[in-house]
């Protein structure tokens, strides 16, 4: 057996604060990379093009990190059960190290990867917390039970102290020439482009890929998009928010850098205003977090909703609808903006991502369920953690819930678009319409003819009349 530790990235693309990369240097320093594109994932219906885009973005990126810290990322194309430890073996490996992740298939998947290292007795780390600043087990309530509401999460969560970076992967060393004709020969192959995988996005991305480019863009917020968060944040026209949500779903940007960054601009701040503004962004990372936590403790978030009243909920099933939101093609403004600009961009601001959700749940009656599985179809940031609870809490059937909390497009667009900026900017057709009809959607049939725009395809108050009543009958019953 060689001193060699394969370190197998998953959702940590990046050589810097990477706790599980750390702790293989610290083992040897023949330490290389391994990344694996795994056909469960690429094959499913949850892909976004431009999620696989940015991702084979970031791993060039990290193949040039591997190359200058000495070494090499092998790139495999497989299940991971297999490919994994068989590579192992060929090479000879003393270790296989990775950072564990939150979500469910992940952990049946590393569970199985444990049991063939320890056949062919390699040695693992799995259980290594990466991805978040304070694991599960030290969160809990006064019981010792998992927090299901975020205030007192935060509450709770804010106190706990939280790990510094750790350093940059360096002066490691790599494959010889004769163990990577072993590699090559075992399934190691060239970086594809995401075309070569079948996705194709000829768009811009909203972040540049890369774990420089996100260490440059938190640099940027943290010294002054950070400072007005409080007030740009709420507003789809102000590009008011960090946009790294891409980098902390692949995590090309550790979390504990993150976390530092918002530190040092506290340290910095000289007003309560930006100490609240700095406060408040903190408290979106948390966010992040308790949906991670939430995912961990409860899996059976994946498959549906986590409020009785929602299992077996009356939604309603309607092709039309589903694909006129899709394709922001709805008659309400604000909504058609946002989708709009989520199938251009993939992204979309999340103001947005909580109208256009309670649009598709309380107004469409359509089983959140398809409009998670469009966004996961959509963003480059799509998480299953972030994503799920999102949508759970948008159709009132997950954590944290007001029974029935619903968004009213017009008076949304009325508080957080209120010169229309957004919506004429996503919507052109209606670049010419008064502000005031504009937010409201008060637009005449005749007139949205002329203009090429949409009728209404539901009516907001009758809807949500509708909502109310399912809700109550399904609440009677349980
Ligand atoms: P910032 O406002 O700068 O926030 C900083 C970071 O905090 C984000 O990058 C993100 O990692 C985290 N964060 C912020 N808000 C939330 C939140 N509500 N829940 C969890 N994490 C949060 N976020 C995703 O990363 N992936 C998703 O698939 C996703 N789907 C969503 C679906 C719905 C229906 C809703 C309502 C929200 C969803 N979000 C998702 C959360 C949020 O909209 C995005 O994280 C945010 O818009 C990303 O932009 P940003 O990086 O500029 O965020």
């Amino acid at each position: 057996m060689s001193d060699l530790i394969l370190f197998w990235h998953r959702r940590d693309l990046r050589t810097s604060d990477n706790t599980g990369l750390i702790a293989a240097k610290e083992q040897t320093r023949k330490v290389v990379g391994i990344f694996c594109l795994d056909p469960n994932i690429l094959e499913s219906d949850d892909i976004a093009p431009v999620r696989v885009t940015y991702m084979i973005g970031c791993l060039q990126a990290l193949q040039k990190s591997y190359v200058e810290a000495g070494s090499q990322l092998l790139i495999l194309h497989g299940n991971p059960t297999q490919v994994i430890p068989q590579m192992a073996a060929a090479l000879t490996a003393k270790g296989v190290f990775w950072n564990w992740d939150v979500e469910p298939y992940s952990q049946k998947r590393d569970t199985v990867i444990v049991d063939a290292l320890k056949e062919k007795g390699i040695e693992f780390l799995d259980r290594n917390w990466d991805q978040i600043l304070n694991v599960p087990d030290e969160i809990r309530t006064g019981t010792g039970s998992q927090y299901t509401v975020y205030s007192p999460f935060w509450k709770n969560w804010s106190t706990k102290p939280k790990a510094k970076p750790v350093p940059k992967l360096e002066d490691i060393s790599g494959l010889t020439a004769a163990e990577m004709q072993i590699a090559q020969a075992n399934g190691a192959i060239a970086l594809p482009s995401a075309k070569d995988l079948g996705f194709i996005w000829d768009g811009d991305l909203v972040i540049e890929p890369g774990e420089v480019a996100a260490l440059e863009r938190l640099e940027e917020f943290a010294a002054t998009g950070i400072n007005s968060y409080q007030e740009d944040r709420n507003f789809p026209a102000v590009d008011g928010t960090s946009r790294l949500s891409a980098a902390l779903k692949f995590g090309v940007i550790g979390i504990r850098t993150v976390w530092q960054a918002t530190l040092e601009a506290m340290e910095n701040s000289r007003s309560d205003e930006t100490t609240a503004a700095i406060r408040t962004w903190q408290q979106e990372i948390a966010w992040r977090e308790f949906y991670q936590h939430a995912m961990y403790n409860f899996p059976e978030l994946a498959e549906g909703a986590f409020r009785e009243t929602f299992k077996n909920f009356p939604w309603e099933s309607n092709d039309e609808y589903y694909q006129a939101w899709c394709e922001g093609r709805t008659g309400y403004p604000i909504v058609d903006a946002a989708m709009r600009q989520m199938n251009e961009l993939g992204w979309m601001h999340n103001r947005c991502r909580m109208i256009v959700a309670s649009f598709f749940t309380k107004d469409l009656l359509l089983d959140p369920r398809l409009g998670e599985k469009y966004f996961m179809q959509k963003l480059i940031d799509g998480d299953l953690s972030a994503n799920n609870g999102g949508w759970q809490w948008s159709a009132s059937s997950g954590m944290d819930p007001k029974p029935v909390r619903i968004f009213n497009p017009a008076s949304q667009a009325q508080k957080f678009d209120a010169e229309g900026e957004y919506i004429r900017q996503w919507v052109p057709e209606l670049r010419s319409v008064d502000t005031g009809d504009l937010l409201t959607g008060n637009i005449t049939p005749l007139e949205r003819d002329a203009l090429g725009y949409p009728q209404p395809i539901v009516d907001h108050k009758i809807q949500q009349r509708i909502f109310k009543d399912k809700y109550q009958q399904r609440k009677g019953v349980i």
